[in-house]
């Protein structure tokens, strides 16, 4: 969708589909953007001496995408001795100037999209459509970020006092800000936390996931160009023991940004708490275990078709994805069939197609994982439909779509990060002790309700305890500026990326009192 922000400004401009010339030369040049690429620290003053590691395609192992060194101690003790250096000048810049950096940022990377997208196909599996919405929403953030810095930390505010004094509060950079981000969004959700953390005054250390340090590397060096000293932001790929670990630790930190496992937070919690510092400010998105509940009265193939893109869509790899279909019983015989119809229908194979709905998962543990799961469910479940995988995707880390009819939400123990969709029928009657399942399992992302009673809508959506919450449309895909997105509970610590209080839990306040 394409909204405004509030200032007359739009989301990123998207790609017609219908045009055959526009697609032809969309093509061409992402053909011709494919290279061996290279990636490392960008740590200005380091020697690196890390290891290197070579990248290969998830959908076709064979395939060499390139290779990246990864930082070693050294490198991040002289990361943290810059950024700490680089930070005071930073905040001080007026916030205009900041902002300026991230929207000609943003222009950079909208005319490259075809070389982001090769970066995020051949890396990451991103098809092509994931792509395109991977760099729309990269954009997106630089822009939001740049305009909602601007709202706030513009101008002081003025606040009243006793005649001969003047109180303003100010916003200001809280320090250094380690940003370490997800493998699923390698270009989206870096560019969103690096941006914020930047725009509100604060040096920056990005710890990229280590599946897609190439995508993160162009991103730093396309911010670099875009005027941001190079010291400001520092990109550290690497283990998360050298790195994130090391850097978590740290006195010196102010305060991370993180996207990954809820375990993955809480161990940051605790390594920023340990410390003889000054206490950090933690900005987590975890994971999900998140239902669509579709009661009696919802349209079976809006329905179907929106469970369709909410569980396969990006092969399950989002944390927004459904997970868990709850159907009231009433219409869960027709839903199953329809459901398993259109499973069929599912295009799995090569990302750089157009036509495939569903790519590769990110390599052969995430596979393994989604394998194991499976097998349990053909024990304990009953299987709606496997989505059959062709020849072509023999060579890459492929994991057939498919979805299991189980008992109850207890059979689920954790987060299962792929295109598999759990049914669970319920009576009519007993749509609380649905909503009590739900909120049992602690994680609170997204929620799909598939209704057109009002009372059902409300009743749910009031008593799900949820940050995302969508009725009769696809759970996933929270566009910028538009549906401000993040969790709570085992979800996240609650900060809404691409809302208009996210840039806030980066900044300090100050209030300044003159008795004139
Ligand atoms: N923001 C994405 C969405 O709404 C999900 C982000 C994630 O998977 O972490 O689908």
């Amino acid at each position: 969708p394409v909204a405004l922000y509030g200032d007359g400004r739009k989301n990123s401009m998207g790609i017609n589909l219908a045009n055959d010339n526009d697609l032809r030369a969309l093509a061409d040049k992402i053909n011709a953007a494919v290279k061996e690429w290279k990636a490392g620290p960008l740590v200005p003053g380091a020697k690196t001496a890390g290891l290197i590691v070579p990248v290969s395609s998830p959908a076709d192992r064979r395939v060499k995408v390139g290779e990246w060194q990864a930082a070693d101690s050294a490198t991040v003790e002289k990361a943290l001795e810059n950024a700490e250096a680089a930070q005071g000048d930073w905040d001080r810049l007026p916030v205009a100037s900041r902002a300026a950096i991230l929207e000609h940022a943003a222009d950079l990377m909208e005319a490259r999209m075809p070389e982001f997208m090769a970066l995020c196909t051949r890396e990451a599996g991103k098809t092509m459509l994931d792509g395109i919405a991977e760099v729309r929403e990269a954009v997106d953030f630089l822009r939001y970020y740049a305009q909602q810095a601007r709202r706030l930390f513009g101008h002081p505010e003025k606040l009243p006092g006793p005649t001969g004094e003047s109180n303003e509060l100010y916003l200001h950079g809280r320090g250094v800000f380690v940003c370490i981000s997800p493998w699923n969004f390698p270009l989206a959700i870096f560019v969103g936390q690096v941006a914020a953390a930047l725009v509100a005054g604060n040096s920056v250390l990005a710890k990229p996931a280590e599946q897609t340090t190439l995508v993160g590397h162009a991103a730093v060096k396309l911010l670099h160009e875009a005027g941001v000293p190079e010291t400001v932001l520092q990109y550290l790929p690497g283990d998360g023991a050298t790195v994130g670990a090391a850097l978590t630790r740290d006195p010196r930190i102010c305060g991370v940004a993180f996207t990954g496992s809820t375990e993955t937070a809480r161990a940051i919690n605790r390594a920023m708490a340990a410390r003889d510092a000054a206490i950090g400010v933690l900005i987590a998105e975890t994971g999900g275990q998140n239902a669509l509940i579709a009661d009696s009265s919802s349209l079976p193939e809006q329905l179907v078709k929106d469970a369709i893109t909410a569980a396969f869509g990006s092969a399950g790899q989002r944390c927004s994805a459904a997970r868990i279909l709850f159907v009231q019983k009433d219409i869960a015989d027709k839903v199953i069939s329809m459901l398993s119809g259109a499973m069929d229908e599912l295009k799995v194979g090569d990302p750089g197609l157009l036509s495939t709905d569903v790519g590769p998962v990110i390599d052969e543990d995430a596979r393994q994982i989604l394998v194991k799961h499976a097998e349990r469910m053909n024990k304990e479940a009953q299987l709606i439909k496997e989505v059959q995988l062709s020849d072509e995707c023999a060579e890459g880390t492929f994991f057939a779509p498919r979805a299991y009819e189980i008992d109850s939400l207890s059979r689920l123990t954790r987060e299962v990060f792929g295109p598999i969709l759990h049914v669970i029928r319920f009576d009519g009657d007993k749509l609380d002790q649905v909503i009590d399942a739900i909120n049992a399992t602690g994680y609170g992302l997204t929620l799909g309700i598939h209704s057109r009673i009002d009372e059902t809508i409300e009743r749910i959506s009031r008593r799900v305890k949820v940050g995302n919450c969508y009725v009769n449309r696809n759970q996933i895909g929270a566009v910028v500026g538009v549906q401000p997105f993040g969790g709570e509970g085992l979800s996240g610590t609650g900060p809404k990326a691409g809302g208009p209080h996210y840039l806030l839990r980066f900044a300090n306040e100050r209030t300044l009192t003159i008795n004139t």
